[in-house]
């Protein structure tokens, strides 16, 4: 007796991100577009009283996985752009050690640092 199995493309395709709210996934969509990998947005459409379930959160996928791997860098790079400001780091100028964005002197020396 032999088992068959249908296959479904929806299931293999590799999720990127699941995010609660769809705009944080959408953001990101045409950024991939535009760099030639195609998409597929699962959940789009979920009724807000599944959101309170992650599996019905809305899920970036990549219809081809071989794009996954670049589409991740992408991803991170852009997310890395948009947190710059918050998480930017100062060296600083006397021992070169680097302190977060928000601190006025060295964690190091205590010698103070530019803006
Ligand atoms: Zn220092």
């Amino acid at each position: 007796m032999t088992t068959e199995r249908s296959s479904n493309k929806l299931s293999i395709m590799k999720e990127l991100i699941r995010e609660r709210e769809f705009r944080k996934i959408g953001y990101f969509d045409p950024v991939l577009r535009s760099e030639g990998i195609d998409t597929f947005i699962k959940n789009q459409h979920s009724a807000s009283s599944a959101l309170d379930l992650p599996e019905f959160w809305p899920a970036l996928c990549v219809v081809n996985n071989e794009d996954y791997e670049k589409a991740m860098v992408i991803i991170h790079k852009v997310r890395d752009e948009n947190a710059e400001d918050v998480e930017k780091s100062i060296n600083c100028p006397k021992c070169n050690e680097a302190n977060p964005g928000n601190f006025e002197i060295c964690w190091s020396c205590e010698e103070s640092l530019p803006d």
